[in-house]
Parts: C-alpha cells; sequence; structure tokens
C-alpha cells in the first residue's frame, strides 16, 4: 500500500463544484488501494481578499495578527473538503497546521518548518480517513500560528510527504505540468515528462510560477517524488526527481524570464580597495538582494559596476548608493527599468561551452544586444530590453530543438498570483 500526498491550490478548489470533483479524485486515488493524505490551499483568491479586507482595518496590522487572519482560509477549505468527502460516502478527517504537528520557527508571514510530528496523521490515515491538512501555516514552541509565506502550501505538502516518508506528493494545479516555457508566449511550447530538482530549482527561483521554490529545495534535500499535474485532467503531468532523463540531445530544458529587473549603473569609480564591499554592504544593509553583478576594467583609475535588482526595490537602492557618493567618489549613477532577464536551464549544459554561444548568436542575429551575463552550471542568463522579449523566447526555443508539432493546452486562471 502506498502513501500519497496530494495538494491541491486555490483554483483547483475555488468553487463547490471544484471542491467536488477533487474529492471524488480524491476517493478515487484511495480506492486504488493507497493511503492519502491532502494538502489544501485557500479557496480562489480567499488569501488576497482577506489581505484587502485587513487594509481596510489597519493599513500596517501586525505580522502576527495578519498570520491568523491569513490561515483561516486554509481552515475554511479543509473542514469543506472533509464535507465534500462525506458527501460522497468517504471517510475523512481535517487538521490545521498545529494539529498536524507542524511546528515552524518564531517568525511571522514567513516562517520556516522546524519541525513535524506526524502521529495524528499516522492514526488517522491508519483508520481509513482521508486525512486533509491545512497548507500554508504551522506553530511556534510558543504556540502562536504562522504562516510560510505566499504559495507556501507546496511547501507543507512536500514536507508533510517527507515527514511521513510518503512513497509520492504529487501537486494538483490548474496547469497539466511544467512546460519548456510559458505557453502563453511560445504556443509550441512542450510539457515536460520530467525535469531533475535542480533545473525545477532554477525555473521556480526565475518566476516559473507553477512551484514554490522552497517546496522543490524541500524536496531536492528529502528525496521527495514529486509530480505537478492537472486537477482538471487525467493527464500525467510532470516528474521532478533527481535524475531525470535527458532526452537525446537535448540540453536546454527550458526558458524562463523576469520582468521584474532593474539595471542601476555607477560611473567612474575610483580605482581603490573595498568599493565594490562599501556598495554592495550598504545595499544588503538595506534589505535589497543584488542578483547579477558586471565590473568593468580600470580604465584611466577609475572602473564601472553596473549590477540589476527586482523593479521593486531600484528606487530604494538608487537611493542607497546616492547616499555613499561622498565615500566611493563616482561620477554617475543609472537607472534602466524596461528590461528583462531571459535564462535558459538545463542541466545537459555543463561544460558544454556552444550552449552559451548559441543564445548569444541567436539574440545577435536579431539585432538585439545583450545587456549583462550571467552564467551557473545549469543556467545562462541574458539582460536585454524589454521590448522584443516574446519573440527572444520564440527564437531561442526554436534554436535549442523545444518547438513540439502541436499547440500547447494554455490553463485556465493560475493558482498563483
Ligand atoms: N493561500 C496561500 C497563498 O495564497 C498559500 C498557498 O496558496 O499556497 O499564498
Ligand atoms: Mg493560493
Amino acid at each position: 500500500m502506498a502513501l500519497i500526498v496530494m495538494k491541491f491550490g486555490g483554483s483547483s478548489v475555488g468553487t463547490p463544484e471544484r471542491m467536488m470533483n477533487v474529492a471524488r479524485r480524491i476517493i478515487a486515488r484511495q480506492q486504488e488501494g493507497n493511503q492519502i493524505v491532502v494538502v489544501v490551499s485557500a479557496m480562489g483568491d480567499t488569501t488576497d481578499d482577506l489581505i484587502d479586507l485587513s487594509k481596510k482595518i489597519n493599513s500596517n496590522p501586525s505580522a502576527r495578527e495578519m498570520d491568523m487572519l491569513l490561515t483561516t482560509g486554509e481552515q475554511v477549505s479543509v473542514s469543506l473538503l472533509s464535507m465534500a468527502i462525506g458527501s460522497i460516502n468517504g471517510q475523512a478527517k481535517s487538521f490545521t497546521g498545529w494539529q498536524a504537528g507542524i511546528k515552524t520557527e518564531a517568525v511571522h508571514s514567513k516562517a520556516r518548518i522546524s519541525s513535524i510530528d506526524p502521529q495524528r496523521i499516522f492514526n488517522a490515515v491508519d483508520n481509513g480517513n482521508v486525512a486533509i491538512v491545512a497548507g500554508f501555516q504551522g506553530v511556534t514552541e510558543e504556540g502562536d500560528i504562522t504562516t510560510l509565506g505566499r504559495g507556501g502550501s507546496d511547501t507543507t505538502a512536500v514536507a508533510l510527504a517527507a515527514a511521513l516518508k510518503a512513497d509520492l506528493c504529487e501537486i494538483y494545479t490548474d496547469v497539466d505540468g511544467i512546460y519548456s516555457t510559458d505557453p502563453r508566449i511560445v504556443r509550441v511550447a512542450r510539457k515536460l515528462n520530467e525535469i531533475s530538482y535542480d533545473e525545477m530549482l532554477e525555473l521556480a527561483n526565475l518566476g516559473a510560477a507553477v512551484l514554490h521554490p522552497r517546496a522543490v529545495e524541500y524536496a531536492k534535500h528529502y528525496h521527495v517524488k514529486l509530480v505537478v499535474r492537472s486537477s482538471f485532467t487525467q493527464q500525467p503531468g510532470t516528474l521532478v526527481e533527481e535524475d531525470a532523463d535527458m532526452e537525446q540531445g537535448v540540453v536546454v530544458r527550458g526558458i524562463a524570464y523576469d520582468k521584474s529587473v532593474a539595471r542601476i549603473s555607477i560611473l567612474g569609480v575610483p580605482d581603490r580597495a573595498g568599493q565594490l564591499a562599501n556598495v554592495f554592504t550598504s545595499l544588503a544593509n538595506a534589505g535589497i538582494d543584488v542578483d547579477i553583478i558586471v565590473q568593468s576594467g580600470v580604465l584611466h583609475g577609475s572602473a564601472d559596476f553596473s549590477f540589476t535588482v527586482g523593479l521593486d526595490d531600484s528606487d530604494k537602492a538608487v537611493e542607497v548608493v546616492q547616499s555613499i557618493q561622498s565615500q566611493i567618489g563616482y561620477r554617475e549613477c543609472e537607472v534602466e527599468k524596461n528590461l528583462v532577464k531571459i535564462s535558459i536551464v538545463g542541466a545537459g549544459m555543463v561544460s558544454n561551452p556552444g550552449v552559451a554561444a548559441k543564445m548569444f548568436d541567436t539574440i545577435a542575429k536579431m539585432g538585439i544586444s545583450i545587456k549583462m551575463v550571467s552564467t551557473s552550471e545549469i543556467k545562462v542568463s541574458c539582460v536585454v530590453e524589454l521590448d522584443r522579449f516574446k519573440e527572444i523566447i520564440a527564437e531561442l526555443h526554436t534554436a535549442y530543438g523545444l518547438d513540439t508539432a502541436t499547440e500547447a493546452f494554455v490553463g485556465g486562471p493560475s493558482d498563483r498570483r
């Protein structure tokens, strides 16, 4: 008998009809002879709606009270889903995070899970119940309710699967798997049968919104076998595991993009020790994440730095840089906004220099100049101007042999914001 964790996102349980559909799927999976633990998100846009509601009461509410409020969304889902299963003669029991033994560190709004005591869940499934656990929540050592950060139900599911030593963790969502790129941009994007943890982690971090990056980290660390599939169709989905098969000759698995990129350039920086350290320490102290960093060679005693930050952080980053102008002694600071970072990802590109060359060549042939580049063992990212980014992605998709003959299925509203 296998133990399976099934996670359903907000849009999969967004209406009573969808809730019933999910209940039937759960029972069908149980009747195949499996023990089932379910993790569920808040229905539809509930979490966003609760946030909006709180703002009408207090524009700056305490994080503790926000966690108390937001966790109610998942509590509605677990109880209704349990009733839905009861209504078709199944047997289910719902659990909040703390009832399911999920302990977190004492940080509100983005806590990490510190331990899980799965005893009550084991008891429930051993007695023939479907155990239904509220995603996205836990409790501190002191007994305060916490949340795991937006999209955190994926993390609940994977962490529970690890604690229960489940055979499989299925993430049910509103698309039928992980795609080679965004099917709304490239109609001939292909659904991937398999992808490795590392590749998935890159894609998730680069903004492919189907899986929460922290959930992928947990899955890799605890070797949880993950499947991403649709709650609306019977398609098999995408398997995420350590050694995903490389299709023959495929070195690039997927292409991701991030439109929330700004580049900040600091020009004419006098060549002295400690200048880079000063700039990036000041940014770090202001809580600003920096992504790509480039320093030019030193010419006539000065150099240029440029780096990227998230668009939302760019004004703050400029202020930080301006505040240390007298210490650094640079000539000017510029910010560019209409940019996109396009990344190709694939474990097969390690020690294959031709892969990056092909990317540069494809973009160059379109007459587009590349502003910044960064590479890792399994990724090459280029920052370019935003205006033709869809075309670039389509060209790259073709160049790396990722196009399918058929157009991708494009799902409904996403589970993700
Ligand atoms: N309901 C939470 C959110 O919307 C958690 C989740 O859906 O995973 O972020
Ligand atoms: Mg959600």
